[in-house]
């Protein structure tokens, strides 16, 4: 009989399912509470055993020092492997997350392994550069013959890889840390959120499916303190990140002493503006959808909507009524558009965010409660202030939730400015009649990308990250593996 993803109940470390020394973990579904699996628990010394495994492996293994076509030829089965279980992780996600069915089956499992495969793409085109040939006088016989010498650039993996990712979109983080960082020819010690470590576990399969070197992929369980241990051990070179804030800042600390390099992919308070000339139903009907994605946790979901003035009145009216047709649920029934939040603890969280939206007195237009129809899981309704002033904690902070700001505003130069007005720079969107005017907005925002008129292009190839707090470097696009690789000038001399 097959085992199922959820049935994984040891860890993988240097090709090898070990046993898990911290004993094991029950793994609730959000939607139900009922426990879905007992999942392995790292203890220290098992991640201390997979840093070695990766260290070796970056050290005598044959992965670093492979062709990037061999590499690729490995990874191209990565990618094949993870097609032929799509449904098995479309399932898992579902009980893992509650992430509703369609943004589960697109969002969550097929967007990332066509990123798998833009970045394998990618980086076959990685070539040496060959910089033009340089003359220089001989500093030590000026009056001699000059020299004339040439320099090509070439790119080595950097090294031992600490991924540490959060629970929102567990599959896709995952894929988005493995894919480059082994394309670069990487070794990674892998470490999910402790809500979801099966999203994780189940690239052990793969690996040796697809007879991946051991030691390149190691996937360990645990939360802070296993997570602090990648953080800081002397023999991880690079430690890589998706999370939120707060934890991105203690981990640069924590790498800070061992000078690590940090890669971080971190929380967002992305704003909408939604100009005098949009098609003011179509932006309400979308700032719904944003916000009932994942229930709202989604780092780069639309939360603030700058609305003009003359037009807010309808896209609040238009906005209620979309998010009463939300259906909240359990993603299991595939009618149902809106899942769970992950705990209890993310639940209140969003409660009292909630609270202070009212006490600080923008108008609470829909939601705002838990629905009635469901006496388990940790549900909420989609939630919908108005007259919210950008300086209110509901406008600056990552709520998480499905939490949406309306902010009124009258000028282009006032809605810029807003929108900026956040510690945050992750997403963007405008809505506009005037997409040439439109464009030149989403040029003066300060986030990692701008989406025009409900514009999603070519996503599996474009670079996407954060600004100020809200990250450092960038995933997906033509540079993604060049995070996981490091420069190397080789000079040489061509003749005299
Ligand atoms: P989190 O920061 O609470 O936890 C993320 C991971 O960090 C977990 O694996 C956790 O165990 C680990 N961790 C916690 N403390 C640590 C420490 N001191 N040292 C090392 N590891 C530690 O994040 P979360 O709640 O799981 O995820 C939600 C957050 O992630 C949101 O802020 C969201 O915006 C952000 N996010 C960002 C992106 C992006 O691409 N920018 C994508 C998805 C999610």
């Amino acid at each position: 009989m097959t085992k199922s993803i959820t049935e994984i109940d040891n860890l993988f470390i240097n090709g090898k399912w070990v046993a898990p020394e911290g004993g094991n973990e029950a793994i609730i579904n959000p939607a139900t509470e009922e426990v879905i699996g007992l999942a392995p628990l790292a203890s220290m010394s098992n991640v201390d055993a997979a840093i070695t495994a990766a260290h070796y492996a970056f050290n005598h293994g044959p992965w670093p020092s492979m062709t990037m076509t061999e590499r690729a030829d490995v990874m191209n089965c990565m990618a094949e492997a993870l097609e032929a279980r799509q449904e098995e992780i479309v399932n898992l996600i579902i009980a893992e997350v509650g992430c509703a069915q369609g943004i589960t089956r697109m969002m969550q499992v097929a967007n990332p392994i066509n990123h798998l495969r833009s970045t394998i793409k990618y980086a076959l085109r990685d070539e040496p550069e060959r910089l033009p040939l340089d003359i220089t006088p001989n500093p030590f016989a000026p009056d001699g013959p000059k020299n004339i010498g040439g320099t090509t650039v070439v790119h080595e993996p950097f090294g031992v890889v600490s991924a540490i990712t959060g629970y929102n979109f567990p599959f896709l983080l995952n894929l988005a840390k493995i894919g480059p960082a082994l394309m670069a020819g990487c070794t990674m010690v892998l470490k999910p959120s402790p809500f979801t470590p099966y999203s994780a576990l189940l690239f052990g399969w793969i690996a040796e499916e697809i007879d991946l070197p051991e030691g390149v992929l190691n996937i360990v369980t645990g939360g802070i303190e296993e997570g602090q241990l990648l953080c800081t051990d002397e023999r991880v070179d690079m430690v890589t990140f998706t999370g939120s804030e707060g934890v991105g800042a203690t981990i640069m600390e924590q790498a800070a002493p061992t000078l690590k390099k940090v890669h971080l992919e971190l929380g967002g308070k992305s704003a909408m503006i939604v100009r005098e000339d949009a098609d003011v139903e179509r932006a309400a009907a979308m700032a719904v959808g944003f916000l009932s994605v994942n229930a709202g946790q989604g780092c780069a979901i639309p939360t603030r909507f700058l609305v003009h003035n003359s037009i807010r009145p309808t896209f609040v009216a238009v906005a209620s009524a979309v998010a009463a047709q939300i259906n909240i649920g359990n993603a299991r029934d595939p009618i149902v558009t809106m899942g769970p939040l992950i705990r209890e603890s993310q639940r209140s969280k969003v409660e009292e965010y909630i609270e202070l939206g009212k006490s600080a007195g923008a108008n609470l237009v829909c939601g705002g409660g838990r629905p009635s129809h469901l006496d388990k899981g940790f549900f909420t309704q989609l939630t919908l202030f108005d007259n919210v002033t950008n300086d209110m904690k509901i406008a600056q902070d990552e709520i998480f939730g499905p939490v949406g700001c309306i902010i009124g505003f009258e000028t282009d130069e006032e809605a810029v400015k807003i929108a900026n007005d956040s510690r945050y720079g992750l997403n963007g969107a405008i809505e506009t009649a005037d997409a040439a005017t439109g464009y030149e907005m989403a040029n003066r925002i300060r986030a990692g990308s701008v989406s025009l008129n409900g514009g999603t292009g070519t996503m599996s190839f474009a670079p996407i990250g954060g600004y100020k707090r809200s990250g450092i470097g960038r995933e997906y696009g033509p540079n993604w593996i060049r995070e996981y690789q490091q420069e190397k000038s080789i000079f040489y001399p061509v003749g005299h």
